[in-house]
């Protein structure tokens, strides 16, 4: 046992020496590494520390069980001038769509760098988000608006019009409750999961970027970020905080001097609010654009292909003790939702004289079977779906019949045109507030029997009867 523990002691003393070395020969390169973005030679090289490590011995300058983070905390992030020197040095910058999603390349030279500001207004939509919508227009300027659920369910037509004016959209969580989202990943997943949901009943597009509420940094531990980036998600803190929701009410002159403090940094990622309350930042926001229009810098959307700017798991996350999720539940819930977010075929449905599509991620398979949102299938091929609040069920008219889709009796109960009912057990899943069902027993219910399943290099296309 105590050879055991000294064998330890000395792996992460060489491994925190190893770090050491990489970490000066990366900033003698002015490079950074960021942690989801290690070349595998050195990923290799670099022995990882065993879990009890934070017991054992803490290397001087990491956190117990996160011996090879490289990422910033808040404070490092908004003060290191350093760290962002070194961001400027990987080149990793994306502007808009404009860019392409090659690989890293060496820094260019000095006078055609290219500086890229990235705002973001978190914990909106709210009646703020107006303003700075219009703010936006009229400058010019895109930018990424981390919303939450609950406030998304609220006012939709807000959600509308920030995907209407062409800026992104990343999920910020339904009720940004820390107790309920650190308690547990699980917990945290379900919140992903339902904003998820409510923001693709609105605009029809999955966001695949996550920002934890209050920043990754005392909130996740490694089992966070593991799951999520194997689920599909990106997940963003920031590079600079305009500090509007350190307290209530921070005067717009105090939210201008924090969001310009450095203007010379080659990517900005600054974290402002457009939540209730946030007046004094949506005044201090046509001085913030003017300022960084001045330093030379242009507006970025933020997307999945953005390199990730995420701050390292804090000894107190690493060691909260957040109950697991199984390997059932994982294989049950993470892997599969990878594939929402790959790009793929769109599934095309054949019936009667319709035709409909379904792009890649607004259809998955699961045991060799499509299961598909009932209103967005439904829909383009011609019937109507409700929400029928006292079953809890969606409601589907179609092709003559009314079908009850119920998630808690994982039934159909479809009725006829001369008023005969039947019920046939079918997989219906309630996600979010979406409903989703087994394509087959949708189009059988509905009178449209699948009659053949074909896949082709462009498409995966069913026609019925
Ligand atoms: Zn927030």
């Amino acid at each position: 046992m105590k050879g055991c523990r000294k064998n330890n002691v000395r792996r992460i003393v060489l491994g925190g020496l190893l770090t050491m070395v990489v970490l000066v020969l990366a900033f003698a390169g002015r490079t950074v590494l960021f942690k989801n973005n290690l070349p595998a030679a050195l990923t290799q090289a670099v022995p990882l520390a065993p879990p009890d490590a934070g017991r054992l011995q803490p290397l001087p300058g990491f956190a117990s069980g996160a011996a090879f983070s490289m990422s910033l905390t808040p404070s490092q992030a908004a003060a290191q001038t350093s760290a962002k020197t070194a961001i400027r040095a990987k080149a990793a910058v994306k502007n808009g769509a404009t860019v392409s999603k090659a690989p890293a390349k060496p820094p260019l030279p000095a006078q055609t760098k290219q500086k890229t500001v990235y705002l973001t207004f978190d914990d909106g939509p709210s009646k703020i988000t107006p303003k700075v919508l219009e703010i936006l227009r009229r400058q010019g300027v895109k930018a990424t608006f981390f919303v939450l659920g609950e406030q998304a369910e609220q006012r939709p037509e807000l959600i509308s019009a920030i995907w209407e004016q062409g800026h992104a959209i990343g999920n910020h969580t339904y009720n940004h409750n820390y107790r309920d989202l650190y308690s547990s990943f699980t917990e945290f997943w379900s919140q992903i999961k339902q904003t998820e949901e409510i923001v693709r009943n609105i605009t029809g597009v999955r966001p695949q970027l996550v920002r934890a509420p209050g920043g990754t940094f005392g909130h996740f531990d490694k089992t966070y970020f593991r799951l999520l980036a194997q689920a599909g998600y990106s997940v963003m803190d920031w590079t600079a905080d305009s500090g509007d929701s350190r307290r209530k009410g921070v005067p717009a002159a105090d939210i201008l001097r924090e969001s310009v403090a450095d203007l010379t940094a080659s990517r900005v990622i600054l974290l402002l609010h457009d939540g209730g309350g946030h007046e004094q930042s949506a005044k201090a926001l046509p001085e913030i654009i003017r300022r960084y229009k001045a330093a030379g810098y242009t507006f970025g959307v933020l997307d999945a292909e953005v390199q990730p700017v995420q701050f390292r798991v804090s000894a107190s996350a690493a060691g909260a003790g957040h109950a697991q999720p199984s390997k059932a539940w994982i294989a049950a819930n993470i892997l599969p939702n990878r594939g929402l977010f790959t790009p793929g075929k769109a599934l095309a449905l054949e019936v009667g004289l319709l035709e409909a599509k379904l792009l890649p991620g607004e259809y998955t398979i699961s045991g060799g079977q499509y299961k598909v949102p009932l209103r967005a299938a439904v829909e383009r091929l011609g019937g109507k779906v409700s929400w029928e609040v006292s079953s809890r069920s969606g409601r589907v008219v179609w092709n003559g019949r009314t079908i009850l889709a119920d998630a808690a009796h994982q039934q159909l109960t479809i009725t006829d045109g001369d008023g005969r009912q039947q019920i046939r057990s079918a997989d219906v899943q309630l996600i979010g507030s979406s409903l989703w069902v087994s394509l087959r027993g949708l189009l059988d219910a509905a009178g449209h029997p699948p009659l053949t399943a074909a896949v082709t290099g462009e498409e995966r296309r069913v026609k019925t009867l």
